[in-house]
């Protein structure tokens, strides 16, 4: 059986990739600190006995006992107000966390996949974004510790590809959305959708003519397995190109909850992307991907998922495990 160690195992994109590389035939190997993550999403995998879990910070030295063939690395905060709330933890997961998957896969002999982002683009002047773009990032804003991470994790790993010889993949992700997201991590979806269940008026950051493209997971999760089993060792944007503004986003969720609260507007956050779209003509060519859920049915998908959530889910304003690591 091959095997697989996924970061950020308990995490939104983590517990799906666990699913699917446990489907796949995977021993799955998961870890995390669960700053973020969330027990809940990967407990359905405890009873099956090749998965196993480590309550773990990559940020420090990180060993597992045996062999391992692919490091699936997806351990870091992912929300804006996630990384606002834990920034230094944010560049160190980005930074240190990755040096040390590389430093294992290095060990093991392992192919290595690390989780980029959109953020690389900053706040794009090219649209859409293509691989090509090289960006452009505040580095000393609010966002920067993210992103800078994150641009930072692309170098060091080209750099163990390049110099160590490493089997390395870099996928860049852009706005994903599903069941498992956490409904108070600020992102866009989880906010109007807890909104509306919750019965408050819709917040719409500046005047909503911002873009953003989102891509069901289940798609970012086929399009990450596909860039891992390639040999294709560049970054690759994986995301859906069907773009919206924010404003309409709104709308759409007031229609799909059918709630009759109003939109408001508050202010814009500092450095928030004014357009993001994805390029995916690499993804198209090289591992043959496009996304196939449609926003509409997608959305769907994740209004249920919420709508199953117990009230104090739904309550639940802050993360339990903030407060322990924010001062490191
Ligand atoms: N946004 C909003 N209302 C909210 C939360 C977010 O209008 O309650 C906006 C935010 O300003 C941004 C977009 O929605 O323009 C997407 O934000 P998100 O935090 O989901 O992710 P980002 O793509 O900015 O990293």
């Amino acid at each position: 059986m091959e095997r697989v160690l996924i970061t950020g195992a308990a995490g939104f994109l983590g517990s799906h990739l666990c699913d699917r590389f446990i489907k796949e035939g995977f021993e799955v190997v998961g870890m995390d600190n669960l700053i973020t993550g969330d027990l809940k999403n990967i407990e359905h995998l405890f009873p099956n006995e090749h998965f196993t879990f480590y309550n773990q910070d990559v940020s420090h030295f990180i060993h597992v006992p045996g062999k391992l063939d692919y490091i699936v690395h997806f351990a870091s905060p992912a929300s804006p107000i996630d990384y606002l709330k834990i920034p230094i933890q944010t560049l160190k997961v980005g930074s240190l966390g990755t040096h040390n998957c590389l430093g294992l896969a290095k060990e093991k002999k392992a192919r290595i996949i690390v989780a980029s982002t959109s953020e690389v683009y900053g706040d794009p002047l090219v649209h859409p974004q293509k691989e090509s773009y090289w960006g452009h990032v505040n580095p000393v804003g609010p966002r920067g510790v993210y992103d800078e991470a994150k641009r930072f994790q692309e170098a060091i790993t080209m750099a163990y590809h390049t110099y160590h010889g490493l089997e390395t993949r870099i996928v860049r992700i852009f706005n994903t959305y599903g069941p498992r997201m956490r409904l108070n991590d600020g992102r866009v979806l989880p906010a109007f959708i807890g909104q509306a269940i919750r019965g408050e008026d819709l917040t719409v950051f500046g005047d909503g003519s911002q873009t953003r493209s989102f891509c069901y997971v289940d798609d970012l999760v086929e399009g990450i397995y596909r860039l891992l089993l390639s040999d294709y060792a560049q970054p690759v944007n994986v995301g859906n190109p069907d773009e919206i503004t924010i404003l309409d986003f709104a709308k759409e969720i007031i229609q799909l909850t059918g709630t009759d609260q109003k939109i408001i507007f508050k202010e814009l956050p500092t450095d928030d992307p004014k357009q993001r779209q994805p390029d995916i003509t690499l993804a198209r060519e090289i591992l043959k991907w496009e996304p196939q859920v449609h926003r509409s049915e997608g959305l769907r998908i994740t209004y249920d998922y919420f709508k199953s959530l117990t009230q104090d889910e739904l309550n639940k304003v802050e993360h339990k495990n903030f407060d322990k690591y924010a001062k490191h």
